[in-house]
């Protein structure tokens, strides 16, 4: 289980994160909402190990930390990549990086290709790939190293709805193999089709925290109202 216990961030005087506290079982999606400043991103750099200046904990199962090689995130697909070198080289490529035999990356690679529908796209280079793809292959990058924990900001922003539905499949698949999913978003349709649960942040405090569908239909209309794109 992921534990976040009194988690608070300042920026200067400024607070960016207040006292914030949630846990999460394996195989769970939980979708973070609020407004522009509510701290999505701030919370997201702190799970991620790339905000360090912070009060609280962060565990993962009893007392244990979370290593960087529990974590795997989806932030900006568009540069995550090498863009002239095909889907499969990337992958094999981030894998080596993150420390698998070669042999290991390469299985590994064709694997999560095939998983997610992109084996016929193996060989082309990422700039070809439309931006769908990328961000399918950017989920396959994010999960080359099996991370128990998988962080996603605003992963089907700007996607057509055929691309939104086909990376939304993918969460689930992931989902089913106990990973868990965290997906900061605006976008309340996404967070009702796949956030079994959800925590609300305004201000940097934690407002909300529970079932998806129960915590939407409480928040409609309040003035921290989440929209819609
Ligand atoms: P958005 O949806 O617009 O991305 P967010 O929910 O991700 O917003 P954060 O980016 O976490 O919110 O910002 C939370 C608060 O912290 C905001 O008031 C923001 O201005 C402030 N903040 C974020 N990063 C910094 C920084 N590096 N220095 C100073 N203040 C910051």
């Amino acid at each position: 289980m992921l534990t976040i216990t009194n988690l608070s961030k300042y920026y200067g005087t400024h607070c960016a994160l207040r006292q914030v506290s949630f846990s999460v079982e394996p195989g769970t999606v939980l979708t973070i909402l609020g407004p522009n400043g509510a701290g999505k991103t701030t919370l997201f750099k702190i799970l991620a190990g790339l905000s360090h200046d912070y009060q609280g904990s962060v565990c993962f199962g009893p007392d244990k930390k979370l290593q960087a090689h529990d974590i795997g995130f989806v932030f900006d697909s568009s540069r995550a990549f090498y863009p002239k070198l095909t889907a499969f080289e990337n992958l094999r490529y981030f894998g080596v990086v993150k420390g698998l035999s070669r042999q290991v990356a390469k299985d590994t690679a064709l694997q999560l290709l095939q998983t997610f529908s992109l084996s016929d796209k193996a060989e082309q280079q990422v700039q070809l790939l439309s931006r769908g793809m990328q961000q399918r292959l950017a989920l396959c990058l994010s999960l080359i190293s099996n991370p128990k924990v998988l962080l996603l900001d605003e992963p089907t922003l700007g996607l057509d709805i055929e691309s939104q539905k086909e990376f939304e499949l993918c969460i689930e698949q992931v989902k089913e193999t106990g990973t868990i999913v965290l997906i900061a978003t605006h976008q309340m349709d996404t967070a009702q089709r796949l956030g079994n649960y959800s925590l609300l942040l305004n201000k940097g405090e934690a407002v909300r925290f529970g079932n998806t569908q129960t915590l939407l239909a409480n928040t409609c209309g309040e003035q921290y109202t989440i929209t819609t794109q």
